[in-house]
C-alpha cells in the first residue's frame, strides 16, 4: 500500500481568536484567501485575480501554521498539509507523486487550502546539492506545474511557510505562483499580551498574576515560547501542590527563569 494514503484532508478548527496579535497579517489573509474562497463571483464581477499562492515568512514559532489553519477554518475550507522535508523522507521514490496527490486531494475537497510548511527544504539552491540526483528539481518542477495548472477561482489556494525566504527557488516566486509574500513578525509587547491571554484562557489565575507585566518581560519570546512558558508555570504550580486551584505570579516567575526566549535581539530589531 502506498504511503500516499497518509495525505489527509483535515477540517481545521483554529479560529482567528486563537491567535494573539498579527492583526495586519490576519487582514492580509482575509483578503487574499478568505474573500476569493468565499466570494469568487465578486472577484469575477470586479475583474481582478486573487493570488494562487502565498508565502508566509518569519522566525520559527511565530504562528505561521496557526494562521494557515485559521484562514482555512474562517473560509470554511478544508486543509491539506505537508512539510517540505517529508516530501523526500516519507515518500522516497514517490516525491513527485506526493505533490500531485496533494493537489488532487485538495481539488476534490475544494474549497481548500494547501499548506506546505518548511518549503525551503524543497529548494536547496538548485545544483548545489549533488547528493539528491535531481529529486529536488523534479519536485519543484512538479509543484510549478500544479500551480500553473490551478485555475484562479477553482477554490484551491496554496500557502507556504518558511524561516528562510532567502533560499527559496526564485522560480517559485514568479507571478502566478507564490507571488504574495507576507512577513509574520515576532510578537511585540502588545501581541505578547494577547498571546498570554490566549494560552491562559483555561487556566485559573490568582489575583496577583499580571499578564501585562509578563508581556513586558518576555521580549524575544515567540508565541511558541509563551505557550511553553504558560504550561511550565502550570506544571510548577501542580508540583508545589497537586490540589492547587490557582496558578500564581511566583509560578510564572519561576517558569521565566527556566524557559528562555528563542529570538535574539538582531532578529527582533
Ligand atoms: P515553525 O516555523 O517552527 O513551523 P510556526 O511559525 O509555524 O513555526 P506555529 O506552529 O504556528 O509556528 O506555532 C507553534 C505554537 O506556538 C502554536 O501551536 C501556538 O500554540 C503557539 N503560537 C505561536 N504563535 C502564536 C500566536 N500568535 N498566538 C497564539 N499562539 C501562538
Amino acid at each position: 500500500p502506498s504511503a500516499l494514503r497518509e495525505i489527509e484532508v483535515e477540517v481545521p478548527t483554529v479560529r482567528w481568536s486563537d491567535i494573539g496579535g498579527l492583526d495586519y497579517v490576519k487582514q492580509q489573509l482575509r483578503e487574499a484567501v478568505e474573500w476569493p474562497l468565499k466570494y469568487p463571483e465578486s472577484f469575477e464581477r470586479i475583474g481582478i485575480d486573487p493570488p494562487k499562492g502565498i508565502l508566509l515568512y518569519g522566525p520559527p514559532g511565530t504562528g505561521k501554521t496557526l494562521l494557515a489553519k485559521a484562514v482555512a477554518t474562517e473560509s470554511e475550507a478544508n486543509f491539506v498539509s505537508i512539510k517540505g522535508p517529508e516530501i523526500f523522507s516519507k515518500w522516497v521514490g514517490e516525491s513527485e507523486r506526493a505533490i500531485r496527490e496533494i493537489f488532487r486531494k485538495a481539488r476534490q475537497a475544494a474549497p481548500s487550502v494547501i499548506f506546505i510548511d518548511e518549503i525551503d527544504a524543497l529548494a536547496p539552491m538548485r545544483g548545489l546539492v549533488s547528493t539528491d540526483s535531481g529529486v529536488t528539481e523534479r519536485v519543484v518542477s512538479q509543484l510549478l506545474t500544479e500551480m500553473d495548472g490551478l485555475e484562479r477561482l477553482e477554490g484551491v489556494v496554496v500557502i507556504a511557510a518558511t524561516n528562510r525566504p532567502d533560499i527559496i527557488d526564485p522560480a517559485l516566486l514568479r507571478p502566478g505562483r507564490f507571488d504574495r509574500l507576507i512577513y509574520v513578525p515576532p510578537p511585540d509587547e502588545k501581541a505578547r499580551l494577547e498571546i498570554f491571554k490566549v494560552h491562559t484562557k483555561r487556566m485559573p489565575l490568582a489575583e496577583d498574576v499580571d499578564l501585562a507585566e509578563l508581556a513586558k518581560r518576555t521580549e524575544g519570546y515567540t508565541g511558541a515560547d509563551i505557550e511553553v512558558l504558560v504550561r511550565e508555570a502550570g506544571l510548577i504550580a501542580l508540583r508545589e501542590d497537586i490540589s492547587t486551584e490557582k496558578v500564581h505570579m511566583r509560578h510564572f516567575e519561576e517558569a521565566l527563569r527556566k524557559i528562555h526566549p528563542s529570538l535574539t535581539p538582531d532578529i527582533i530589531k
